[in-house]
């Protein structure tokens, strides 16, 4: 069935855009991203605000998880937005949640969210399929284009120390140690950390959190990385305080994420391709701020996210429409993928930030 979407999709823009791939049009159709904003928009005008009591009341919860309130503000008010979820080849629902937006500051997150306790619940799967071929190349490239986005900073690593927060089978740790870091990473898989340490030959990944690691505890760092990691964290107030604490002066935290203020999860709703399994929390360059304000960062910069493929000059668009692509993510959301660098401190500042929009906390 041909939706009333598609329909008028058609009439206003006819062919023209059917070869683009649905997560680059909305960047490429023209004058697409301002009726997405009046979407969204219209979205939050309609969508209740209720208090946490009226949230409980309406919501079931599962074994594992909990009611919270916003974890970056403080507010219990919940403004119900979306409901992701995943079918079976049967139809039954293989797993969904529920996806809120504090009314006060924005932020966007699970609720029920999952009790900390109960993570490992979620990672029961066996990964390991992910450590070769293809899936392993995409990964490597995206670090490298993220580094590159911020050169100098990931440039060379002699002389520097460098920890990878949730390293997996160690596909950064492998680029951090042939760039000359001092390197190593933590992670909560064993199977994980057991194939990281065969991949790598100077740095080690270790299992377990940062404090239980005697090489991780004393800190120091020159750099910390959150590849993919940041969605993924039940208590980030408690997490981020960690990370500042482990950096050494002068120190940058890494971080990529999915982007919450992008026009995709606007255009998409609910199937945005950010609400995979296993996210909690969901930041954009609004609310990210906030969380490293309170944590004790003095500033931050963004990279704009275009995909890989265009930065990489492996594109299929015609160089017209890449080149509109990049317009817009500039002029609107910074992407589908959020790429921010953290300065501990002024220091940091004065060695890292010239050439980045750095954004003072
Ligand atoms: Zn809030």
């Amino acid at each position: 069935m041909v939706s009333a979407k598609r329909i008028i999709a058609r009439a206003v823009f006819g062919h023209r855009y059917d070869r683009v791939p649905w997560g680059q049009r909305v960047y490429v159709r023209p004058g697409e991203r301002y009726a997405r904003e009046a979407q969204w928009w219209l979205r939050l005008r309609r969508a209740p605000v209720l208090s946490l009591e009226e949230y409980q009341a309406r919501v079931p919860l599962g074994e594992i998880e909990e009611f919270i309130s916003c974890h970056l503000c403080g507010e219990s008010r919940q403004q119900p937005l979306f409901r992701p979820a995943a079918q079976k080849d049967n139809g039954k629902t293989r797993w969904s949640y529920r996806v809120v937006r504090c009314p006060s500051c924005g932020f966007l997150y699970r609720n029920p969210n999952v009790r900390p306790e109960r993570l490992g619940d979620l990672y029961a799967t066996n990964y390991s399929g992910f450590l070769t071929g293809s899936y392993a190349q995409n990964r490597q490239r995206r670090y490298r284009l993220t580094m590159s986005a911020f050169s100098p900073v990931f440039d060379d690593g002699t002389g520097r120390r460098l920890l990878d927060f949730g390293c997996g089978a160690g596909l950064f740790l492998e680029l951090a140690e042939q760039r000359g870091f001092d390197a190593c990473g933590v992670d909560l898989s064993p199977d994980s950390v057991a194939e990281a340490n065969r991949r790598l030959t100077k740095a080690r990944a270790y299992f377990g959190a940062p404090e239980d690691v005697e090489e991780v505890a004393r800190g120091g760092f020159d750099a910390i990385t959150l590849w993919s990691v940041l969605a993924h964290l039940p208590r980030p107030l408690d997490d981020f305080t960690r990370f500042r604490g482990l950096l050494g002066p002068g120190g940058v935290l890494l971080i990529l994420t999915v982007n919450a203020g992008s026009l995709l999860l606007k255009a998409y709703g609910s199937a945005w391709s950010g609400f995979t399994k296993n996210h909690l929390m969901f930041y954009s360059a609004k609310t990210l701020p906030v969380l490293l304000r309170r944590t004790g960062f003095a500033g931050v910069a963004f990279a704009p996210f275009f995909g890989d493929t265009v930065e990489e000059g492996t594109t299929r668009l015609s160089p017209a429409y890449a080149r509109r692509l990049r317009r817009t993510v500039i002029a609107s959301d910074g992407g589908n993928m959020m790429r921010a660098l953290a300065f501990a401190d002024e220091e940091a500042i004065a060695r890292w930030g010239s050439g980045l929009a750095v954004q003072r906390l």
